[in-house]
């Protein structure tokens, strides 16, 4: 499979020849027409095997066909994170994929000021990306409103039960009542996982590298 079979914006096949990647990963190949046709999406990865770009391309290419603003206060997709690491390479691969597209990307997690992204929330972005005590502290405080999230994204789901995020976790999918797709990632599928991902996911592709 190449990029340009899968049916991905020219904007964003010219990121990624700029990005120097020649041809989708095996999770990518998978996942990325599963996103595009806006099924919801189950994926069993490591890190290391492209996950990153196979949800970021499907979503940037829907928010690019689909017009509309980012909504004050809140965000229009948001993807969860286990950590302040994770969530900033995260964020980068959007800002890389998405550079000819012109959305605005933020990142939210614990441990640094609250007022810098109180400030960006409240303007409003295209694509949230956060751990999720952080995230749940400016939910609390009502600087976050996640009732505009059109797609939401859980990446490294067991590593964020390892962390004790279960409860933020289910605060903050309760709280985006209006989502369109959900994708869930996960290295790992024990029974708390999959039971969780069976009450988030509607009909989803299960793609597994
Ligand atoms: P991830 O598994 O998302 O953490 O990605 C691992 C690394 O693979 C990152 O450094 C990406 O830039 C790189 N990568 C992702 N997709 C491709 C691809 N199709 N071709 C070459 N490198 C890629």
């Amino acid at each position: 499979t190449r990029f340009d079979e899968l049916g991905l914006d020219p904007l964003l096949l010219q990121a990624l020849s700029e990005a120097g990647h020649e041809t989708p990963t095996p999770i990518q190949a998978q996942a990325i027409p599963a996103g595009l046709a806006g099924r919801d999406v189950l994926g069993i990865a490591q890190t290391g095997t492209g996950k990153t770009a196979a949800f970021a391309l499907p979503i940037l290419h829907r928010l690019k066909q689909g017009g509309g603003r980012p909504p004050r206060g809140g965000c229009r997709v948001l993807v969860l994170s286990p950590t302040r690491e994770l969530a900033s390479q995260i964020a980068d691969s959007f800002k890389k994929y998405g550079k000819h597209l012109g959305f605005s990307t933020e990142v939210v997690f614990g441990g640094v000021g609250h007022v810098p992204q109180q400030r960006a929330l409240a303007r409003g972005v295209d694509v949230l990306v956060a751990t999720p005590g952080r995230l749940l502290d400016h939910m609390g405080t009502r600087h976050a409103r996640l009732d505009h999230v059109e797609v939401l994204v859980l990446d490294e789901a067991d590593q964020m039960l390892d962390k004790g995020f279960l409860p933020p976790i289910r605060k903050i999918v309760a709280a985006v009542p209006q989502r369109q797709q959900t994708l869930f990632f996960s290295a790992t599928m024990p029974s708390d996982i999959a039971y969780l991902a069976r009450d988030m996911l509607r009909e989803p592709v299960r793609v597994e590298v």
